[in-house]
């Protein structure tokens, strides 16, 4: 199971709780509440209980009612690097929007609520650890999802819904 965080666009109260499948989470959720929500992303824990009580004493103090909190996306985002959590992905995440200076890709975006670089947050699988550049291989690393890529692949790659298909 996976602690999500799945966030109410009009109220700006944030969920904390647990799925099997938290991307399906939010349309159930949805069924109910009128106003949009959005998955803005979900741990993985062998303990996903604890991490779940400890995440709801920790903002124990912001609590609005049953699980819902007021946190902000600053704080959603720091406990997905701390956990090293998961975004969705964006169905382009992979559209190369341009190249920095030292000719890394820099994509549309990886997720829909925030922009992140490939050192902070897979393309791949939107693990929030992120890729690491392997000296080795002279390539970009994904420890989630074990990808290996130099990034020239990527139009073959386009496509292909999840690279562990
Ligand atoms: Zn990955």
């Amino acid at each position: 199971m996976a602690v999500y965080f799945i966030i109410d666009r009009e109220s700006e109260a944030v969920k904390i709780g647990r799925s099997k499948r938290p991307e399906s989470r939010v349309a159930t959720l949805s069924t109910g509440n009128p106003n949009p929500l959005e998955l803005m992303g979900w741990l993985v824990s062998s303990d996903d209980s604890a991490l779940e009580a400890a995440l709801h004493r920790a903002y124990a103090h912001r609590r609005r009612h049953l699980e819902w909190f007021d946190i902000g996306t600053d704080e959603v985002l720091r406990e997905l690097q701390r956990h090293s959590g998961f975004v969705p992905k964006h169905a382009d995440a992979f559209e190369i929007a341009s190249y920095d200076k030292d000719g890394v890709p820099e994509y549309v975006g990886v997720c829909k609520w925030a922009d992140f670089e490939i050192d902070e947050c897979c393309p791949f699988c939107g693990c929030m650890a992120g890729m690491y550049f392997n000296e080795a291989a002279w390539m970009y690393h994904c420890l989630a999802c074990d990808t290996l890529t130099n990034f020239d692949e990527l139009a073959y790659r386009e496509g292909r819904a999840d690279p562990n298909d």
